[in-house]
């Protein structure tokens, strides 16, 4: 009976999720569609730019539901949480030196191996930082820390000095397609809640309007 819930909560999910797909898209095809037609007439060199931001768009919406995929056994290794964190790190100094911000880095081991598909991994930390570097206009921190819990666990957690989430607003997150963003998709926390979940980790979220977030994601480690 077990089986059959989970099994019958993944298909509403699926169906949920493809319908507000189908409805992120329409949108923007809609328009380009009437501007493709105006291509006809005269008129169409005034709307170039608009035509881009929307196939811009479908571009984003279409790209992030990529990595969506469950995590494939072949790919699944034992790999070091503290080199993945710091490989994306790298990956994101460009944009965090252009948006002056600096990542304060620190763990108190210097091992902590889980199991896990490294690109899934890498793409959770990605979309928290890319929020977290959103939230911070003016510049400044972000800390990110490795450690170990209580019970042999391990916990990431990333705070940034932002401007922070609403309380009302935080059992949303993760929500798909909830953005309060004008450029956002809303499905970064989602992908996330979605990879995390498989690799049975946890993620909390602590945040205070106009002082900053904290999320804390927690890993079953490997020995
Ligand atoms: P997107 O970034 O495309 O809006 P996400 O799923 O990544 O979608 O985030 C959903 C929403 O959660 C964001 O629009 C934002 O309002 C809020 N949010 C997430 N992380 C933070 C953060 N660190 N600081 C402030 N708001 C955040
Ligand atoms: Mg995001």
């Amino acid at each position: 009976a077990e089986e059959y819930l989970l099994q019958s909560e993944k298909l509403s999910i699926v169906g949920e999720l493809a319908a507000g797909v189908a409805h992120e898209i329409r949108n923007p095809l809609t328009t380009i569609k009437g501007f493709v037609q105006l291509y006809k007439s005269d008129h169409a060199i005034a709307f170039t730019d608009l035509l881009l931001s929307e196939l811009e768009r479908i571009e984003t919406i279409t790209s992030e539901l990529l990595s969506l995929g469950k995590p494939q056994a072949h790919l699944m290794s034992r790999a070091n949480l503290r080199d993945m964190i710091e490989n994306t790190l790298n990956l994101l100094l460009p944009q965090a030196n252009m948006n002056n911000i600096q990542f304060k880095w620190s763990y108190d081991h210097t091992a902590f191996f889980i199991t896990c598909e490294q690109n899934q991994i890498k793409q959770v930390f990605i979309n928290i930082l890319k929020n977290a570097i959103e939230a911070m206009n003016e510049g400044g921190d972000i800390e990110i820390n490795l450690r170990k819990g209580a019970e042999g666990e391990c916990i990431i957690s990333f705070q940034d000095y932002g401007n922070g989430i609403p309380e009302e607003l935080l059992p949303r997150l993760g929500e798909p397609f909830y953005t309060l963003k004008e450029k956002g998709t809303g499905l970064g926390l989602m992908i996330c809640h979605k990879i995390i979940k498989q690799h049975h980790g946890v993620i909390t979220y602590k945040s205070k309007e106009s002082e900053g977030t904290l999320v804390e994601i927690m890993f079953p480690l490997t020995s």
